[in-house]
């Protein structure tokens, strides 16, 4: 019998700010394990988060726990292709989005390509990022430093985030 192929541990961040927000990030988990060779291992809670930037409406947002045979680069490949599905539309950072799915860690690799950097370059800042996340993996050690998601969470404030109930 053939050995399993190796899966990677990945956790991918998801976001909404336009649309059914919650609809759209619960069948976003649904449309990835069913459209590409994504297993869904677990999820968080959905937060309600209030915006970066411009004002706009709140964030829902939200971390999952997959196990794939999918490369770094196909893996950012699927998640743009799943935006484009849930009608994203790029008009610049920090705009409102349907839909935003970034990479926060493939297994233990630290990746620096002119469209990939993993660990994701601003998720230790942010609590919206970081309490979903802590949800999920709180032993998990950022690659680069060694920290535990428990601890970076521990060091930014929270205060603004809500976890929606009933969902
Ligand atoms: P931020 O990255 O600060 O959260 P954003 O999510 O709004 O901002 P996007 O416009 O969604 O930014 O993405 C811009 C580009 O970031 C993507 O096209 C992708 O090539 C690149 N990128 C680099 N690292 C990652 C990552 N870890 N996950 C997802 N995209 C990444
Ligand atoms: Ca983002
Ligand atoms: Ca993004």
């Amino acid at each position: 019998m053939a050995a399993a192929e190796p899966t990677t541990p990945v956790v991918i961040a998801l976001g909404s700010n336009l649309g059914d927000s919650l609809a759209i990030l619960s069948q976003a988990l649904e449309y990835l394990t069913e459209n590409y060779g994504l297993h869904l291992i677990r999820h968080s809670h959905w937060y309600r988060t209030p915006p970066l930037g411009p004002p706009q409406p709140d964030f829902f947002n939200g971390c999952a726990l997959f196990h794939t045979h999918e490369s770094p680069d196909q893996l950012l490949h699927c998640l743009w292709e799943t935006e484009q599905y849930f009608g994203r539309i790029r008009t610049g950072k920090w705009q409102p989005r349907t839909l935003d799915l970034d990479i926060i860690f493939y297994g233990q690799e630290v990746i620096h390509t002119p469209h990939l950097t993993i660990p994701h370059p601003e998720y230790h800042r942010r609590a919206f990022v970081l309490v979903p996340l802590a949800e999920i993996v709180p032993d998990w050690r950022d690659p680069r430093t060694g920290v535990t998601v428990r601890e970076l969470r521990q060091q930014v404030d929270c205060s603004g985030i809500r976890m929606v109930k009933d969902f």
